[in-house]
């Protein structure tokens, strides 16, 4: 919606808003949030609300901590979830220095950035849409996930197995209240495992979108006393939770990825060639944790391979049977740890280099790649994705365009957030390690 900031004070006391949260993204993907009383709101629509930059991840630094907010009017919502205090609205904003610049590190101006290196090539909308899994977990007295999973249903499943059911139809009902059009809701293969899927969007209200569809997931569970994790892998030996994302790009009314006589437009081929060009160091900013890479692993429906099919599911992209504007490429590594925004606009990026470029797109893959042998991957050209967050950050480290892709800040508080999280990961001794060495040695 298109409003202005007329629009926002009329519908603030109309609806007896009482809080305006005003939400953004850190580097890691966590939604941050200031909030401030319905008596501030001349100030937050004159882009003044200021906050402490060096206390949130992947901003600024100390001796410069200041910055201020300016709300995208677009993303005015009020929560259907009332407080005892009356209505919160929120606001989703960008992020800008006190100088009046965007702050290079806010990931949402990022996206907004390649946005306009697309539309600069002549090219109007990538257009998203993601299927983001999670897992519903029994609590404990006090209001703790434990590890018991709330059903064992399994794909597509129907109550009474799926008793998962009520609180994704709730979750279901929230969404729509807020405006998101749901296109299928089902459970999915793993006990305790639902998908919610949405309709395509633009790639920046996808990427809002995503960030507000973990926000209320986890905010209905609490009430339905489950707990919603968008973990990659939190139980072994079953599938894990991916987010795949679902591309198309558009000139006006036009996918440029459609072609009539063929599968894929040549647009869209060179496109993916793009894709797969980078698609190691995509890797750390789609799957940035530790367990992303528990996830990638054969024989639970994420890819591990390099490769693109129609045909089948094991390779990283899939081109869906579909026609017309719903032509599209389907990437399934992503997961749902990836700050949304980091992970489109790298996406975009490096399809926009294959349009750029003249990469030699590898032939389809028709077979099932899980069961073929080494030798004859290597015939096809078909190489593994990263196997860990250690190896995806040494191709990040090799790929100068997608390290430019996302900047200078971006890409040090990256390293710096990553090569940490993954030096503490390896200092730990795990209880797998005790079981299998303490008695052998
Ligand atoms: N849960 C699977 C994954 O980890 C995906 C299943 C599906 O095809 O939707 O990617
Ligand atoms: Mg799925
Ligand atoms: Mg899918």
């Amino acid at each position: 919606h298109k409003y202005s900031a007329e629009d926002i004070k009329e519908m603030a006391t109309e609806e007896n808003v009482e809080f305006i949260c005003l939400m953004f993204t850190d580097i890691n993907g966590m939604i941050k949030n200031v909030e401030v009383p319905v008596s501030q709101i001349d100030k937050v629509l004159a882009n003044k609300i200021t906050f402490d930059g060096s206390s949130i991840d992947g901003f600024t630094r100390i001796e410069e901590s200041d910055m201020l907010l300016h709300p995208d009017l677009s993303t005015w919502l009020i929560f259907p979830w009332g407080s005892e205090h009356g209505k919160v609205a929120r606001l989703i904003c960008d992020i800008y220095e006190t100088d009046g610049t965007p702050f290079k590190g806010d990931p949402r101006y990022n996206l907004n950035r390649i946005i306009k290196k697309m539309q600069g090539m002549g090219y109007s909308n990538f257009n998203i849409g993601p299927e983001p899994e999670f897992f519903l977990f029994n609590t404990d007295e006090k209001g703790r996930p434990t590890l018991q999973l709330n059903d064992d249903g399994s794909y597509f499943d129907f109550s009474p197995v799926d008793l998962g059911e009520n609180c994704r139809r709730d979750i279901v009902m929230i969404l729509e209240k807020m405006g998101f059009e749901i296109e299928a809701s089902h459970h999915e293969v793993a006990p305790g495992q639902q998908e919610i899927d949405f309709k395509y969007e633009d790639a920046l209200s996808a990427a809002d979108s995503i960030q507000t569809f973990k926000l209320v997931v986890k905010t209905v569970a609490k009430r339905h006393g489950l707990y919603a994790t968008f973990m990659p892998k939190p139980l072994q030996g079953i599938n894990g939770s991916g987010m795949h994302i679902n591309m198309s790009l558009f000139k006006g009314d036009d996918n440029v990825f459609d072609d009539t006589d063929d599968m894929l437009s040549e647009t869209a081929k060179q496109f993916l060639s793009g894709l797969m060009t980078h698609a190691r160091a995509l890797t750390a900013v789609n799957n940035p944790t530790v367990n992303s890479y528990k996830r990638l692993v054969p024989g639970y429906e994420a890819p591990t391979y390099i490769a693109w099919s129609s045909k089948n599911r094991s390779p990283l992209i899939r081109v869906p049977a579909a026609k017309g504007k719903s032509k599209r490429l389907e990437m399934r590594s992503v997961d749902p740890t990836t700050n949304p925004y980091l992970a489109i606009a790298a996406i975009l990026d490096a399809g926009l280099d294959g349009l750029a470029s003249d990469y030699k797109l590898m032939p389809e893959v028709k077979e099932n790649i899980y069961a073929m042998t080494d030798e004859r991957r290597e015939e096809l050209g078909i190489t593994d994705l990263p196997s860990t967050l250690h190896n995806s950050l040494k191709a990040l480290r090799k790929d100068k365009y997608v390290q430019e892709s996302l900047g200078k800040q971006l890409t040090n508080s990256l390293f710096t957030a990553k090569n940490a999280e993954w030096d503490k990961y390896c200092q730990t001794v795990s209880q797998w390690e005790r079981d299998t060495y303490m008695f052998q040695y």
